[in-house]
């Protein structure tokens, strides 16, 4: 496959989980990828080897750096914000710093990097935000804040599709369900709880995730815009 040859991609979280799966597809059809991580070094070092992909380090909570990664790269065909923590717990407890930082990280770099890269993307320009199946439905208790930070997306990539449609760029929100990750294993202490209300009672691979990115990156997504795309197992069906 080679949908992607000689485009330009940038995947912000792309060290780990979904976001590495993401890197790899796109590597593996051609693109010059490039990704951020915050943490992970040897993970990132060894992916960038293994797709011939550039990383950089850049924590995602920190705007500065968000907008000086993205307009480094200049005319982006694809900019693919993946970047996401989770923090779960009762909200009476929760601390308070660490609830920001999760905005910080979930709202508002996906926001200004989406800003920063439509500024120079070519006309057929494609962002892609990772949200959540929790923007639309949060079943358990101590996912306030986490929903709030995917919900947020689902606005701002509404809007954004209409402030940058003009120029043939398109704005799109992937909600995955569970997904084995280091942030959500197969054999973690919910995953029973939300297979039982499933319809496909697994949690979703990786790659799964990676295929909708790359669709909704190709030539057959050019009228897909402002809209959520959920590929969650029928969690919130
Ligand atoms: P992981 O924790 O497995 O990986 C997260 C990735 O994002 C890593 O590459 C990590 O880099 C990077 N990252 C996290 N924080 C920062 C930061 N401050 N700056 C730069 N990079 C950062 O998560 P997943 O792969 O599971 O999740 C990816 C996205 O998918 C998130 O937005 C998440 O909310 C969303 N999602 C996940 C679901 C799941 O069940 N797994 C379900 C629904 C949505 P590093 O390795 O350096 O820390």
């Amino acid at each position: 496959m080679s949908d992607f040859n000689a485009k330009k991609v940038l995947v912000l979280g792309g060290s780990r989980g979904i976001g590495a799966a993401i890197v790899r597809r796109f590597a593996n059809e051609g693109a010059a990828v490039t990704f951020t991580y915050a943490g992970s070094k040897d993970a990132a070092d060894a992916l960038a080897t293994e797709a011939s992909a550039t990383a950089i380090r850049s924590d995602a909570a920190d705007r500065d750096s968000v907008i000086a990664v993205v307009r480094d790269q200049g005319a982006l065909d694809v900019l693919v914000v993946n970047a996401g923590t989770l923090i779960i717990g009762d909200p009476l407890e929760l601390d308070a710093d660490a609830v920001d930082r999760m905005i910080d990280v979930n709202v508002r770099a996906p926001y200004h990097a989406a800003v920063e890269a439509a500024r120079h993307m070519p006309e057929g320009g494609r962002i892609i935000v990772i949200g959540s199946v929790n923007g639309d439905r949060m079943p358990f208790a101590g996912g306030a804040a986490y929903a709030l930070t995917k919900s947020a997306l689902q606005g701002m990539s509404r809007g954004l599709a209409r402030d940058f449609g003009a120029k043939g760029i398109t704005v799109n929100v992937i909600q995955p369900g569970p997904t084995a990750t280091d942030m959500n294993p197969e054999d973690g202490p919910m995953s029973d709880f939300m297979h039982s209300f499933m319809a496909i009672k697994r949690h979703g691979r990786p790659e799964e995730i990676a295929g909708l990115a790359a669709y909704l990156a190709g030539p057959e997504a050019g009228y897909t815009t402002g809209a959520l795309h959920t590929i969650d197992g029928g969690f919130g069906a």
